[in-house]
């Protein structure tokens, strides 16, 4: 999944800290990230502090750590939109360019630690342009200077990151997996996708998934049990995996405002998927190969 990078190590420890030239740098605005399209063409890089210093005189005071892998500090710039044009796309004097990516370009990052880098990045600059004002009584809030949090100086309003807990649940009856696709309009994923829903007010999890899978195919569900979880920055979202077995008739009453078809699938006719950023895809090879997804996968990809 995307945030599984070991042997790299994810340290998000609060701190107060200034940039070197050689930390990294994630300058966001909107919803595009300025990214080095790198010395192979192609390949998207975080480009270095010392690069961008010379293009924003406040970039020092501005920058706002976020956060270390491997003891490398990540820092944000958040850049306003008549900035923009101040960060060039292209140098003659050397040799790769630089270009404004979107959150989905990041999806295809390599390294993929970096990938996870550049898309945590974005959650916490969403969240920092939405709480730039205190909801409570509209002053401006200020970086707390003890935990990740935007404090209002006038009321003491404490907004953190914003993190919406959603379930996702593999439904099984036996050999066969429940599948379903997005409507068009309703999401940009295409592929075959388990049900999935944010948690309502005054839920637990597994009634959440209780709810959710009689929303959107009218089916009830017993054996609800825990998979994993995974932080989903795309949208703001922590997803929380679960399997459940049909509780009794197998017809599917589609929810049809999000999904166009929905349906049951045995082991064999769901599809191999070895980009495996997302913790409902792990659930699909999980449930297709078993424990040892993994080995059959990679031991398939070495025959292709
Ligand atoms: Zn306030």
């Amino acid at each position: 999944m995307i945030q599984d990078i070991a042997p790299h190590k994810y340290d998000n420890t609060f701190r107060i800290q200034k940039p070197e030239k050689e930390d990294y740098v994630l300058c966001i605005q909107k919803n595009r990230v300025f990214l080095r399209d790198g010395k192979e063409k192609g390949i998207l890089e975080i480009p270095g502090f010392g690069e961008i210093l010379p293009y924003l005189s406040d970039a020092e005071e501005r920058a706002v750590y976020l956060f270390s892998i491997d003891e490398r500090p990540y820092f944000l710039m958040e850049i306003r939109d008549e900035e923009a044009g101040l960060l060039p796309e292209t140098d003659s004097g050397k040799e790769y360019v630089y270009a404004w990516k979107t959150t989905q370009d990041i999806r295809a990052m390599e390294p993929m630690y970096q990938a996870f880098a550049a898309i945590t990045a974005t959650q916490l600059f969403r969240w920092r342009q939405s709480r730039r004002f205190c909801g409570r009584c509209g002053s401006r809030t200020k970086d707390s200077t003890t935990e990740r949090a935007l404090v209002c100086p006038e009321c003491g309003q404490t907004e953190y990151p914003k993190i919406s807990p959603a379930v996702i649940v593999a439904v099984t009856d036996g050999d066969r997996l429940l599948m379903s696709r997005y409507r068009v309009n309703h999401s940009t994923y295409r592929g075959y996708a388990l049900i999935a829903g944010f948690v309502e007010i005054g839920e637990t999890f597994e009634e959440t998934v209780r709810r959710e899978v009689m929303e959107e195919v009218g089916l009830k569900v017993k054996n609800i049990r825990y998979f994993k979880s995974q932080p989903w920055a795309f949208t703001d979202t922590e997803m929380i995996g679960f399997f459940a077995e049909l509780d009794g008739a197998d017809t599917i009453r589609l929810q049809e405002d999000e999904l166009s078809e929905a349906g049951w699938y045995t082991r064999d006719e769901i599809p191999d998927d070895d980009r495996l950023i997302s913790v409902g895809t792990e659930m699909k090879m999980y449930f297709k190969y078993g424990e040892n997804w993994e080995s059959v996968l990679r031991h398939r990809a070495g025959d292709r």
